[in-house]
């Protein structure tokens, strides 16, 4: 195999068609089906247009075989885009691309070397990688010349307590507590009517539920949410500076709207910290929030926690690959995008959307033939866009053209 790709999200199907159009042997696998992460949040409408969601290599063999695609400035669902672009994508792409759906890969190795050997030598590449992979209850192996790691972080939540790590009875609440974005207003409406939640985080994951909870709160009596962010600002969002996108400062003063001036029985708490939480059955947490420097011990029917997402980086433990101490994602990614935030420290300050891509060069790390491209070579940072990821892939295959793997597959 040329190139083994982990998962089926809009950067790793871009990677698959380009793989195609390059005529390499590849697999991509994903562990749930076709853009599982999307479709986990597709009622939501993304911010970007979809001329900016679609990847060059993708639009090409989709326009090569006729499918009809949104106008360039539509502007979709999360279930919208899915349906007219990522799996019409994966439909054009089989059979040529093996397309493993329900294949989660575990590990990802070099076939005959340890960590430690061969310290960053090209050498390393003398051993194809090793993929493990879990696929209906059993466990296979994969071997390829390079491997992309497309895998997102949406599946691998923050922990919402004290300095990312849990509060005091998180771990036992984990499956209690929402980490994702609830469809509060559509399929989840029933959870959050009528009930008290907790919100944490201020991100633009957390302005959508704030949003969606702020108009329940309006539409159905007794519908109540404290909303915990940690900064001290006098809104919990901070826009973007000349943001390009006019959805995304919609939704960033829709919910710095809603903190300013929360329905009835709703309110916004700056300065706070979960300190401990315990999932009382049969439903409803007991929680002691920090607020300004008082411990306050409430009591809520529902907690969400939108506090962000992290890379999972057990999939590349025996490999040899330089992760950002500060974000944990790939080490040139994060130097540069460093770089580009300059002084303003703020991770949600970054928007590298304008730098187009960050260099080819920023992709590589001490593994020959692994790359980590999409959201997850950001890390913990949350200012991924697709075009982004689009980018990445055309540079990881312009720095795989000087080395291996080559063509294999005929025709
Ligand atoms: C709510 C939300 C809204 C967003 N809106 C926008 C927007 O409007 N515009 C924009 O440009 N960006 C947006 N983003 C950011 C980003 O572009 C998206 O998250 C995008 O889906 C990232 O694409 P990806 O392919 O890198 O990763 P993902 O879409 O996260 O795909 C990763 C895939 O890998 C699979 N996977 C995970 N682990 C494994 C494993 N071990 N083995 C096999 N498969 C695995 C998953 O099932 C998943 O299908 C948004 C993000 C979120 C969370």
């Amino acid at each position: 195999m040329d190139l083994a790709i982990i998962g089926a999200g809009p950067t790793g199907l871009e990677a698959a068609a380009r793989a195609d159009r390059a005529r390499l042997e590849a697999v991509l696998f994903d562990a749930g089906t076709v853009a599982d992460h999307v479709r986990a949040w597709g009622w939501l409408r993304l911010f970007s247009p979809f001329e900016w969601n679609a990847g060059p290599a993708g639009l090409e063999l989709l326009r090569g075989r006729g499918v009809g695609l949104p106008a360039g400035e539509a502007l979709l669902t999360g279930a919208e885009f899915r349906t007219h672009y990522l799996l019409p994508l994966a439909a054009a792409l089989r059979p040529r691309v093996e397309v493993r759906e329900g294949a989660r890969v575990r590990d990802v190795a070099r076939a005959d070397r340890l960590k430690g050997e061969a310290l960053g030598e090209a050498a390393r590449a003398d051993q194809p990688f090793r993929l493990l992979v879990e696929e209906n209850g059993a466990e296979t192996e994969v071997f390829a010349r390079a491997v992309f790691d497309c895998s997102g972080t949406y599946g691998r939540p923050n922990w919402a307590g004290p300095g990312g790590t849990p509060a005091v009875g998180e771990r036992s609440a984990r499956a209690a507590i929402e980490y994702h974005v609830p469809d509060a207003l559509g399929a989840r409406r029933e959870r959050y009517a009528a009930r008290r939640t907790l919100l944490l985080g201020s991100g633009h994951s957390a302005a959508s539920t704030a949003g969606a909870l702020a108009s329940l709160a309006r539409a159905v009596p007794g519908t109540r949410f404290t909303w915990a962010t940690r900064e001290s600002h006098r809104l919990p969002l901070r826009p973007i500076a000349d943001d390009p996108l006019p959805e995304r400062v919609k939704l960033t003063r829709r919910a710095n709207a809603v903190a300013a001036e929360p329905p009835p029985g709703c309110e916004w708490l700056p300065r706070s910290r979960l300190l401990a939480v315990a999932h009382t059955q049969p439903q409803g947490f007991e929680v002691d929030l920090e607020i300004a420097g008082t411990v306050r011990h409430d009591r809520f029917d529902r907690i969400v926690a939108n506090v962000g997402y992290e890379p999972d980086d057990r999939l590349y433990r025996q490999l040899q690959v330089h992760a950002c101490y500060a974000s944990l994602g790939p080490m040139g990614i994060s130097a540069a995008l460093l770089d580009a935030r300059g002084a303003s420290g703020d991770a949600r300050a970054d928007c590298c959307i304008d730098e187009g891509t960050l260099g080819p060069e920023t992709l590589r790390n001490p593994e020959p033939g692994f790359f980590i491209l999409g959201a997850k070579s950001f890390g913990k940072n949350a200012a991924f866009l697709m075009r982004t990821g689009y980018e990445q892939v055309a540079d990881a295959f312009s720095l795989l053209g000087r080395s291996a793997p080559r063509a294999t597959r005929a025709g």
